[in-house]
């Protein structure tokens, strides 16, 4: 039984067993959806419940929308309405993990734009100071689908078989994480997450056009580090040997958070234990997203 009374369909307030979609409509058949994850934390001293880049995440929801040639659903603002509405009705006093989904109802075939569905989920999911001992990644056999077949920058459902094929290989073969690499062989992403290096003494990751999601957390990441590190960050096209020559690896996402990367393919990463920046950039982010800082409160919104 999942940990939240409540989700939200269609801009309604539901018992969570309530929440539910045919089996017939192309969300069903065809995967015809898009969504966000969007983390909200709670800030113990201050009661509040800070849902971190909403700005941004509701920004990538539309756009995924419109690339995907979807009906006009809900503004922006009524989703922000519903979703602080969902906290509400479920009075979380604890972190949490929201899913925003758009997706295609009704009993159309492959090319139904419409109608719109919108459904909202929070669960709480608890995030840790610690670092830990750092993942083992695995370069995936499975390469990252480019733009021209299914744009990874759409966060569309359908996108996830590919993420879900190298994550349960490197699952299977006693890895923590899969990275993928492009169709020109470059390193792209991780299922759900973005990759860093620190080498030369400025952080790399791929650019925008190494069929990456646009990740908030990557942003983030580049303006943070910049800001309290003076570190510079290369966006570029990275060779899957340059892994095994950072001082540093590390992955970012929303539900990830930053958290260090210590070996690939069974090959140590820098001193083989979680690096010094990436331990503190983790540290500032975890700052900033609770608002245990006044800094960038633009980037924090109150949901009590
Ligand atoms: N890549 C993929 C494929 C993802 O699903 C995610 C998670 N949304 C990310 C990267 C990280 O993106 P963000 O920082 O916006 O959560």
């Amino acid at each position: 039984m999942p940990s939240a009374e409540f989700a939200c369909l269609n801009g309604k307030i539901v018992p969570w067993n309530d929440a539910r979609v045919h089996v017939f409509s192309p969300v069903a058949k065809y995967g015809i959806g898009v969504f966000e994850g969007i983390r909200g934390y709670w800030n113990e001293c201050e009661e509040q419940l800070f849902l971190f880049r909403l700005d941004e995440h509701l920004e990538r929801y539309a756009f995924s929308q419109k690339a995907m040639r979807f009906d006009e659903g809900p503004s922006s603002r009524e989703l922000m309405q519903a979703l602080i509405a969902l906290c509400r009705a479920n009075q979380f006093c604890t972190t949490v993990h929201i899913r925003m989904m758009a997706f295609v109802d009704g009993l159309g075939e492959m090319s139904a734009t419409g109608p719109v569905g919108t459904a909202i989920t929070a669960l709480p999911r608890v995030t840790t100071r610690q670092v830990g001992r750092g993942a083992s990644a695995q370069i995936s056999s499975w390469m990252r689908m480019p733009d021209s077949a299914m744009p990874a920058r759409i966060k569309c459902n359908a996108n996830y078989h590919n993420s879900r094929l190298a994550l349960m290989q490197a699952k299977l073969d006693g890895y923590d994480v899969a990275f993928l690499l492009n169709s020109r062989g470059k390193l792209a992403e991780a299922p759900a997450m973005c990759v860093f290096l620190l080498r030369h003494g400025h952080l790399v990751t791929p650019s925008g056009s190494n069929d990456i999601l646009e990740s908030i957390t990557r942003r983030t990441v580049i303006e943070i580090a910049e800001e309290y590190l003076h570190l510079k960050t290369v966006e570029r096209d990275v060779d899957r040997t340059e892994l095994l020559l950072a001082d540093e690896v590390f992955y970012c996402g929303t539900g990830a958070e930053i958290a260090p990367v210590t070996s690939v393919d069974r090959i140590s990463v820098g001193s083989g234990k979680p690096g010094a920046v990436t331990t503190e950039l983790r540290k500032i982010y975890l700052s900033i997203a609770m608002g245990e800082t006044k800094d960038h409160s633009e980037w924090r919104t109150a949901a009590y």
